[in-house]
């Protein structure tokens, strides 16, 4: 995202509306708020009173907290009213057939400073056994966020020299509802009301207008409206581009249950006949829910699964969700700006959506201000958002790929064979399709993923590949070891303990000792 810098000015009253109050509305009123107002912009949020947001998005990157510190908002302010959590990194489990218990899971850590010396042995561990020798390239053992969530242990604010990278767990629909207060208090203006049509002249949009006939004129709009993209699908049919062939999962049933004593700080996703279950400890409950392909599987045996998973009976209501997973050709047409899910959306695996929100929004607000308040920036603007969403995409992917379950293990564990539930009245069977297997050998790969794996296999400079691709800018290199190593991609499996594994270890759990719970 490199615009340069052109100048200083300031524009009289120009209003942007943004439609839609979800995460993505508020998230974007508040930075344009809080970068443009002093330009002259006057920011105005219309959301409808009858159409509901989302509800579900839960966990976060490390990118949330730069988020809140660039409005200046405290952890102590917000966190608590968001019944918010910290979040080390995502434990996966289950994602390989592997019956050994400490192999079956791995954990992706936000990688820290501290990480420098471990991440380089556990680098050299990972060529070791690519090379087909023994070795001990299990990532779990190798980075400090991975020994803080096994040890319960909080971010260590009073250690500066100690910070490591987090992301959080909140509550979304509070976490919407924080936004709007504190926007509202900083002189955002909210309209509530249902738009209804949108008046343009080829891509430029002069106004839309409520269900009421009330118009309202702007001069910028943002497109918040979720899903269907009221604004820039909807009226300016702009092209959306499907992740139908690279992903599978596009349902997901949610159903939240009461926090236990210990929650360790991590989103934890685990492997199930047809997609994964999440599990996101916040202060109030747990969020889980099901990801799953309908291609594979109904709605009512995905809640099934999900209640056997859980180990809960139907008391407790269960949310189902339609996903539309892809992203659109361009998120910037004319005086509109795409942001959220009306821009596109990645399955949740990796947690990226308001990620990519806040980095649309802030890569604008670069590119609005070098560019003087024009579209001059816009074709950049969406290469690079482009460039993004197919990065995240493919380290996503790389996880069905790499996958290395069987129809039969799924089966042995959810559904003993031709077994058949009576769920809400009605039979249910569950079967468990070739749905791993699918994964593995029919998801499309990018060039650049194939390229990833390749280099792999042959234990090449992963970390050049990576950094020439630019894909390095997505997900850092350790990501990348972590994930393949994570999923034991190697010819041979003698996992082999060593005394310098150990001693990183040994060190790694001397560190937490100056982290609190
Ligand atoms: C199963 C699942 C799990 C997810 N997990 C994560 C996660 O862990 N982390 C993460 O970052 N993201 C996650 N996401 C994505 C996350 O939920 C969304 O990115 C986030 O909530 C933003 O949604 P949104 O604001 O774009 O849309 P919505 O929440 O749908 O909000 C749309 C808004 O537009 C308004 N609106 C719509 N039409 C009109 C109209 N005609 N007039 C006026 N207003 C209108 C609505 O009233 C609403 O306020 C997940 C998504 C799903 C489906």
């Amino acid at each position: 995202m490199f615009y340069p810098y052109l100048g200083t000015e300031t524009m009289n009253n120009q209003i942007i509306t943004v439609v839609g109050g979800g995460s993505a509305g508020w998230m974007t009123a508040n930075l344009l708020h809080n970068q443009l107002h002093q330009h002259g912009f006057t920011i105005r949020v219309i959301e409808s009173p009858s159409i509901g947001i989302i509800g579900v998005g839960e966990g976060s990157t490390p990118q949330l907290k730069v988020f809140f510190d660039m409005l200046g908002i405290a952890e102590q302010t917000w966190m608590p009213r968001c019944d918010a959590t910290f979040k080390h990194g995502i434990r996966f489990n289950g994602w390989t057939d592997l019956v050994h218990p400490q192999y079956d899971h791995y954990f992706h850590p936000f990688p820290s400073n501290q990480d420098h010396n471990s991440g380089r042995y556990f680098l050299q561990q990972v060529h070791t056994m690519l090379a087909g020798y023994p070795a001990m390239p299990h990532p779990d053992l190798y980075f400090l966020t991975a020994t803080l969530a096994q040890q319960n242990k909080t971010p260590a604010h009073e250690h500066p020299e100690l910070q490591t990278n987090y992301g959080y767990h909140f509550d979304s629909a509070k976490l919407g509802q924080f936004l709007k207060t504190h926007g509202t208090q900083q002189g955002i203006q909210v309209i509530t009301t249902t738009i209804d049509s949108i008046q343009h002249q080829a891509n430029t949009i002069v106004s839309v207008t409520d269900e009421q006939g009330q118009i309202f004129n702007s001069d910028w709009f943002f497109d918040c409206t979720g899903f269907g993209g009221k604004l820039i699908q909807e009226a300016l049919g702009t092209d959306f581009i499907h992740y139908t062939d690279n992903l599978f999962n596009d349902r997901a049933v949610a159903i939240p249950t009461r926090r236990e004593e210990q929650e360790l700080p991590q989103t934890t996703a685990t492997a199930l006949p047809c997609g994964w279950a999440w599990r996101i400890p916040l202060t109030s409950r747990i969020g889980n829910g099901y990801v799953y392909s309908s291609q594979y599987c109904t709605a009512d045996e995905a809640e099934h699964v999900l209640r056997q998973h859980l180990n809960i009976d139907d008391k407790i209501p269960a949310r189902h969700l339609s996903m539309k997973v892809g992203r659109l050709a361009q998120h910037w047409v004319g005086n509109t700006i795409a942001v959220g899910l009306a821009q596109g959306f990645i399955e949740p695996l990796e947690a990226t959506a308001l990620h990519l929100v806040q980095e649309t929004v802030t890569q604008f607000i670069g590119a609005f201000t070098a560019g003087r308040f024009t579209t001059i920036y816009k074709e950049q603007f969406n290469d690079n958002i482009n460039a993004r969403f197919e990065g995240i995409r493919d380290y996503i992917v790389a996880h069905y790929a790499c996958n290395q379950l069987t129809h039969a293990r799924m089966s042995q564990k959810y559904a003993s064979s031709n077994s058949r539930f009576h769920f809400d009245g009605k039979a249910v069977t569950i079967d468990t399709p070739r749905y791993w297997e699918d994964c593995r050998e029919k998801v499309v790969t990018s060039e650049n993923l194939q390229a990833v794996l390749a280099c792999w296999e042959r234990g090449g400079d992963l970390h050049q590949l990576l950094v020439d691709r630019k894909m390095q800018t997505y997900y850092p290199t350790l990501s990348w070891y972590t994930l393949l190593a994570g999923y034991r991609r190697f010819t041979h499996q003698q996992y082999q303990d060593n005394l310098q594994t150990q001693q990183i270890q040994a060190k790694l759990v001397e560190l937490t000792q100056h982290f609190t719970c």
